[in-house]
């Protein structure tokens, strides 16, 4: 891997840590903000375009060819535009000019939709800026993901979890003040820095191959919605059992990174949803750069090349070495997936 991209990583966490900052001041302060609601009926908050416009303009001004500052973000400035939306956008720049005092309305709108790559070119970045909106309005776990793409496979991958314990004996539901950021880059390895701090001097991480004789602990998502919870129990029953733990956002993919669960499980609910690249592609290489093994509920790699969408992919399943062959070959026998909820 060339210097260059250990230099493109130093600046992705910069951004992501300069996001966790201000997001993680606006989750404390989210009674005050409120959210919008998307025409997804997803709901979105100031946290969120705050975040991508910050990250944005980062990428934008220490990368400044345009070729490599290239990004699919999640968010654009659409739903900001309306009167009704008019306390937002004002939120939305009290908390960008944290960061960049100098930021005007113009230049945050500006950096909110840069995010908006066609996915042509083959090298892009893609930003999930809060992923797990309900689970910062519940004030509990979410990241801020950020992930470079090169034809069609993740190159690196940085995840701010600005709430997530560094101690793994700590409670996931509340936020801890610290959070610690994950990072990784292809063929390198993966990194965890302690409350979010981009100075310290990271440390590496990897996880364990599974051992059957203790119980098996696996992750999924709070919202129902999101994952077929039934089906995930079945699957695990159907090894002997296991302890669920639920979480938001891609903070579920360092958690088997760092060895502290043994998959996390995203069990399809419906044939209709198609995963998005930003809520996969950070988590997806820390995972896979600290050991764990990551495909969809085939087995089949998760495939970059498609856009925003990972259109190629149903579901998604990271494990340990030792377990990942076991659940995939369940999920076969049992005959699970999207078709088997209705
Ligand atoms: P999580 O926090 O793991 O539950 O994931 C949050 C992400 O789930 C959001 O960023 C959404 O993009 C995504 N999402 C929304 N609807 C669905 C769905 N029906 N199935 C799977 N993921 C979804
Ligand atoms: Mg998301």
């Amino acid at each position: 891997m060339s210097i260059s991209n250990e230099n493109t990583l130093q600046i992705a966490i910069e951004a992501v840590a300069a996001a966790c900052s201000v997001t993680r001041s606006a989750q404390q302060a989210r009674e005050a903000f409120g959210s919008l609601t998307k025409d997804d009926r997803s709901p979105v908050t100031v946290a969120d375009y705050a975040a991508q416009a910050i990250v944005a303009m980062t990428l934008q001004e220490r990368l400044p060819d345009p070729r490599e500052h290239a990004l699919i973000g999640e968010e654009d400035s659409g739903d900001l535009s309306s009167d009704e939306a008019q306390l937002t956008r004002e939120g939305v720049l009290r908390l960008v000019k944290t960061y960049r005092p100098a930021a005007d309305e113009a230049a945050v709108l500006a950096a909110i939709d840069s995010g908006s790559h066609d996915g042509s070119g083959g090298s892009y970045w893609t930003l999930d800026p809060v992923d797990g909106t309900k689970g910062f309005l519940r004030g509990q776990q979410f990241a801020i993901a950020l992930a470079k793409i090169e034809d069609g496979e993740v190159q690196l991958g940085v995840m701010g979890c600005p709430g997530l314990p560094v101690d793994q004996a700590t409670a996931l539901d509340v936020p801890d003040p610290g959070g610690v950021i994950y990072a990784a880059i292809k063929g390198r390895g993966a990194w965890e820095f302690a409350g979010c701090d981009p100075n310290i001097e990271p440390m590496r991480i990897s996880c364990d191959s599974w051992n059957p004789d203790r119980p098996l602990r696996y992750c999924g998502s709070v919202e129902k919605a999101h994952g077929s919870v039934s089906d995930a129990s079945r699957l695990i029953d159907s090894l002997g059992g296991g302890q669920r733990v639920a979480v938001d956002s891609q903070c579920k993919y360092a958690i088997v990174a760092r060895g502290q669960s043994d998959a996390y499980l995203r069990m399809p609910k419906n044939a209709e949803y198609v995963e998005k690249i930003w809520d996969h592609g950070a988590g997806s290489i820390i995972a896979s750069e600290a050991g764990a093994i990551v495909s969809d509920i085939h087995g089949k790699s998760l495939d970059f090349s498609h856009g925003a969408l990972l259109k190629a992919n149903s579901g998604v399943i990271v494990a340990v070495p030792g377990l990942h062959e076991s659940l995939i070959s369940g999920i076969r026998e049992l005959g699970l997936g999207p078709a088997s909820e209705g």
